[in-house]
């Protein structure tokens, strides 16, 4: 029996999500005494894919047609499922995410798979096949018994440990058949919006409130993003203000992050801002006042004002790179 993860890439390399699957997997394939075997879809080097052992996938099965490197749902679905039965697993891991839900969905159909999303530990096997999710964006967990034969676990991103030790895996080609029915969605074409990083998937976020006090001063923001290789981000009336795109807006009523690292800088840390921001692994605010809410939620803080604070901390953090 075996655990098989979906692992999805951008740019030639594995996404740090679909890393994190596969370190679950590893850690639930040694608890439960299962090989660990990734899948990947599309165009991408072999190099690249053999990564998958470093987070301890034992072998990464390649399904090479191009025809899967739009992120097709239904070819991916169809191709996922494929992977699971012709490798004999009965647990499906992979990373929480747009295309993860859609293939995660259609799959615990298919499969007649339970399936547990947001999941933030190992199950445990007391009472039965009993998993931990987080819920109502990381402020409560419940836990989920899964009874079926066939299991999809969806990782919470940030929630498990990253192994990165293990040896390179193994790649091997995967055929499998796909319809023309699974091409029925297409995608015509792919705008990007911009060269800046993207803000749900960025792994630093550095993030303004209205202590900025007007667009004018956002340079400061924008220097420190770029020497950390961060994205930037805002709170709402920043963006109804009109200081900053909505886009970047975070917040319960519109971007949710979960980067490694949080920077909020003169925003007070209201309830409906850490919605947006509280499955982020490390939070550090800057605020000159040491009661913003803000501190309750933060793992470091500097209490200080923000105009003297950034120029400093984005020379520091130039002279560490
Ligand atoms: P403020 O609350 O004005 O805080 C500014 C902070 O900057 C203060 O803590 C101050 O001490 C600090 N400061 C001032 N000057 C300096 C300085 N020189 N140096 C350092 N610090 C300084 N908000 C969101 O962000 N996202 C949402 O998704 C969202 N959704 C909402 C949905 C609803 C239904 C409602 C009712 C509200 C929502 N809000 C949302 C608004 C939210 O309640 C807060 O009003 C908002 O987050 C406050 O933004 P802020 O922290 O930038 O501004």
């Amino acid at each position: 029996m075996s655990i098989l993860v979906y692992i999805e890439h951008a740019e030639g390399a594995i996404k740090k999500t679909s890393l994190e699957a596969v370190s679950y997997a590893s850690a639930l394939g040694e608890k439960e005494g299962k090989e660990v075997v990734a899948v990947a879809l599309g165009a991408i080097e072999e190099s690249a894919l053999a990564k998958a052992g470093s987070a301890g996938a034992q072998k990464v099965l390649h399904v090479a047609d191009k025809k899967l490197n739009d992120g097709v749902i239904q070819a991916h679905a169809s191709a996922v499922g494929q992977a699971f039965e012709q490798s004999g697993a009965d647990t499906l891991v992979l990373a929480k995410s747009s295309l993860g839900d859609a293939v995660a969905a259609r799959l615990s159909v298919k499969l007649k798979a339970g399936l547990a999303s947001n999941v933030v530990a190992l199950p445990e096997e007391n009472g039965g096949y009993k998993v931990r999710r987080s819920i109502y964006t990381g402020k409560a967990f419940t836990d989920t018994v899964i009874t079926t034969a066939n299991k999809i676990l969806a990782v919470k991103k940030n929630a498990v440990p990253l192994k990165s030790d293990g040896a390179d895996a193994g790649v091997e080609a995967l055929e499998v058949a796909l319809a023309e029915s699974d091409f029925a969605a297409k995608i015509t074409s792919t705008d990007k919006a911009s060269d800046e990083i993207s803000l749900p998937e960025a792994d630093i976020v550095v993030s303004g409130g209205r202590g900025m006090k007007g667009p004018e001063n956002w340079s400061l923001i924008e220097d420190l993003a770029k020497a950390m290789g961060a994205a930037t981000g805002c709170s709402k009336p920043v963006s109804d203000s009109g200081w900053r795109p909505h886009h970047e807006h975070v917040g319960q009523t519109g971007v949710k992050v979960a980067p490694s690292l949080y920077v909020a800088v003169g925003i007070s840390g209201a309830i409906q801002h850490l919605a947006g921001v509280n499955a982020s692994k490390y939070i550090l605010v800057i605020n000159k006042d040491p009661e913003a809410p803000f501190f309750k939620a933060a793992d470091y803080g500097i209490v200080g004002d923000a105009f003297e604070i950034l120029p400093k901390l984005t020379e520091a953090v130039k002279a560490i790179k």
